[in-house]
């Protein structure tokens, strides 16, 4: 079968639906000036609340401002530690370190890929504040026992939600299971803006209220500064992208759903060599990826780049190992269930748009790399 490149993820096809719509948004907004502050970022902040199924939401510049503030707005500073799980991204981390509080990390589940809620316990000392699980794949991490720990231990949770947006846990959306959910609409996620954005969502009244001083200098009335803030503001445009682009979100996750059951059909019933995602109970992933474990996983990747298909691997090195990271002394061993699952996870192409006969295609090049 002839066949163009299968790309991880076609951001052309997503996009072209909403040129009309768009295009009008931005002449008003062209045309009032209103570039930064204005009705868009409000609606968005509305709309996404009442979706993600809290009171407030605040619209920031990205997750990673996201992030920085959410931890800003629990007063973690130096001598605080943040415990997070040792495969999720960079800056998680970041994050933490802006704020000179120290990270500590936890090991993964070998199965939902997420944080080991066993391991959170070991990790809890006096200094110890926040425990910031991260969503990852779109797969919720184990809210029930992290709750409970966060409870008997009086720690505040920060959900990583950047990958997740849609996804539920039990009854509840991630996002408004802990204190904050933080998402991030970097182009490429479940929900994209059209360049860097975030936000962060709360039923706090009092969090809310910080987090939008925060996110503008610290400012409680124009050139009155309360605390140093920072700057992390949604922009118009990005929030009448995502106005737009929030109405189609739980259609084309149901897509993502679609395609991830059949591919787990297939391979759990044709393809034993690989492990397909763990599927939790009351649960519902979202698949921003889709993540097979493979011990020939590098082959695998070449096999499929030969074919033209294009996959993915988040993340190849734990973060304990990077280097950027070094300075907090951690090292090879130190994680061995991340360290094995770096080298044998992939992504392949799962993005709403994927044709059957691209999904076919996938799915018969992994059987034929799996019969030899
Ligand atoms: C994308 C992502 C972030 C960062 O979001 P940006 O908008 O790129 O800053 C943080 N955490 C996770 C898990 C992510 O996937």
């Amino acid at each position: 079968m002839a066949i163009n490149t299968v790309p991880l993820l076609d951001l052309k096809a997503q996009n072209n639906y909403l040129k009309k719509d768009a295009l009008k948004v931005l002449k008003e907004i062209i045309s009032n000036t209103s570039f930064t502050r204005g009705p868009y970022v409000e609606n968005f902040e509305n709309e996404f609340a009442k979706y993600i199924g809290v009171k407030y939401a605040v619209g920031v510049s990205s997750g990673t401002g996201g992030l920085q503030l959410a931890l800003a707005a629990l007063d973690v500073g130096k001598g605080d530690e943040v415990i997070l799980p040792v495969n999720t991204f960079i800056s998680d981390v970041y994050a933490v370190l802006y704020l000179s509080a120290k990270p500590v990390f936890a090991d993964i589940d070998p199965d939902t890929f997420n944080i080991a809620v066993s391991e959170i316990v070991n990790k809890i000392t006096k200094k110890t504040k926040v425990i910031m699980p991260t969503h990852l794949y779109g797969q919720p991490a184990g809210m029930d026992k992290i709750l409970k720990i966060a409870k008997d231990h009086n720690l505040k949770i920060i959900e990583d939600a950047c990958q997740a947006h849609g996804a539920t846990y039990k009854t509840k959306r991630v996002g408004s299971i802990g204190n904050m959910g933080v998402f991030s609409f970097y182009p490429t996620k479940n929900l994209g803006a059209w360049g860097d954005a975030g936000g962060i969502t709360t039923n706090s009244k009092k969090l809310a209220t910080d987090l939008k001083v925060l996110r503008e200098y610290g400012e409680s009335k124009r050139y009155y500064y309360e605390k140093i803030g920072y700057l992390s503001r949604l922009d118009q445009i990005q929030a009448a992208i995502l106005s737009i682009k929030l109405k189609k979100l739980d259609a084309a996750n149901k897509q993502r759903q679609k395609k991830a059951v059949y591919y787990n059909k297939i391979f759990g019933s044709e393809v034993k060599q690989i492990s397909t995602p763990f599927v939790l109970k009351d649960s519902a992933h979202v698949y921003y990826q889709y993540v097979i474990k493979t011990p020939r996983r590098d082959q695998l990747v070449n096999y499929l780049n030969k074919h033209s298909v294009q996959s993915g691997i988040y993340f190849p090195v734990p973060l304990h190992l990077q280097k950027s990271l070094k300075g907090l002394g951690y090292k090879k061993g130190d994680f061995k269930i991340a360290e094995k699952t770096c080298q044998e996870i992939l992504s392949l192409p799962i993005f709403p748009e994927l044709t059957q006969n691209s999904q076919d295609y996938i799915i018969n090049l992994v059987k034929r790399f799996f019969k030899n």
